[in-house]
Formats: C-alpha cells, structure tokens, sequence
C-alpha cells in the first residue's frame, strides 16, 4: 500500500496522539470543526483514495436498513439475501460485512457499487463532518486505518504541541 509509512507513523506514535486528543478536547467545538476540515482538505489533496483502500480492505461500514435495501435493488436480490451472502450482526447490534477485504472491492480498488455504496463509507474518515468533539476517539483509532487521518494529526500536533 502506497501510504503504509503513514500507517506506520500513527503506530508508533499512540502516546503522542493520544496526547493530541486531550488537547483537542478543550478546543471550542467550533474551532475544532475549523480545525479538522481545514487539514482534511489539504491532506485530500495529496491521498488518492485509489491508490490506498485501507478502510475497504481492512474494516467494515455500517450497513443501515436504508443501505441494505439500495444495494439489494442494485444487486437484485432481496434485502434478506444480500444479508445472507454479505453481513453480520457486531458486537454493537449492526450489521457490518461478513469478511474484509469489502466483497465490493475490485482489483483497481475501484468500489464496484460505488453510487449505492452505504453512507458509512461515502463519509469516512469523517474529518470533515460537524461536531468533530465527538468522535476524537474514533478519529484517533482511525489514524491506524487511514493515512489521510494519520497525516492531519501529525499536521495537528506540529501547530499544538
Ligand atoms: S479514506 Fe483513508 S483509508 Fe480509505 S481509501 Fe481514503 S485514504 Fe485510504
Ligand atoms: S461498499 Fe465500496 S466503498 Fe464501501 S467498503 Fe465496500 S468497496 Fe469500500
């Protein structure tokens, strides 16, 4: 994977960015949201998503009843079958996909339902949604994940520690 130094660089940096989410925890929630967004458009700019997939080869979206009925019209099937053939109830009562990497996933890490694909996966990472305050802790579990997130942190922590 093009990006894996990134990955690397969260890895072995845990202290240092848990470190970074105490501080980020007393930012204004409005400022924080700035904060985010602002390093989220600059580290889009230099990630291609094609060129990584991480979060399509190694976790799962969360699937809404609201995804599952879309992609089993796409699909052809009916919502209890795609639920067959693709998901699994997690530990928190959702439905997640039975295995990774994302059986939606192709060879040119295209996504191949990609205008049905669910909601999850249109916003993740989500360092560009509202109300960042309450997610840090996912976001910091992130930085495992995604390369973009590992880079807005490493650029967070140059300006505020
Ligand atoms: S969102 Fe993050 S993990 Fe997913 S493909 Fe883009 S850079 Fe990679
Ligand atoms: S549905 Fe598409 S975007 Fe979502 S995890 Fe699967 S391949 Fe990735």
């Amino acid at each position: 994977m093009k990006y894996q130094a990134d990955l690397e660089t969260a890895k072995s940096n845990k202290a240092g960015n848990k470190k970074l989410v105490k501080k980020l925890k007393r930012i204004p929630e409005r400022k924080l949201d700035d904060l985010f967004h602002e390093k989220h458009d600059e580290v889009f700019e230099e990630i291609d998503c094609l060129e990584c997939a991480n979060c399509c080869k190694t976790t799962s979206p969360i699937f809404r009843d609201i995804d599952i009925k879309r992609l089993s019209k796409r699909l052809r099937l009916k919502p209890a079958e795609f639920i067959d053939q693709y998901l699994r109830i997690d530990d928190d009562q959702d439905y997640v996909l039975q295995s990774s990497p994302c059986a939606f996933l192709m060879d040119d890490n295209k996504c191949s339902v990609y205008e049905d694909r669910p909601k999850a996966c249109r916003e993740y990472p989500h360092t560009d949604r509202k109300r960042m305050y309450q997610i840090l802790p996912l976001t910091q579990r992130n930085t495992l994940v995604c390369p973009a997130v590992s880079r807005i942190f490493e650029e967070l922590k140059v300006e505020m520690i």
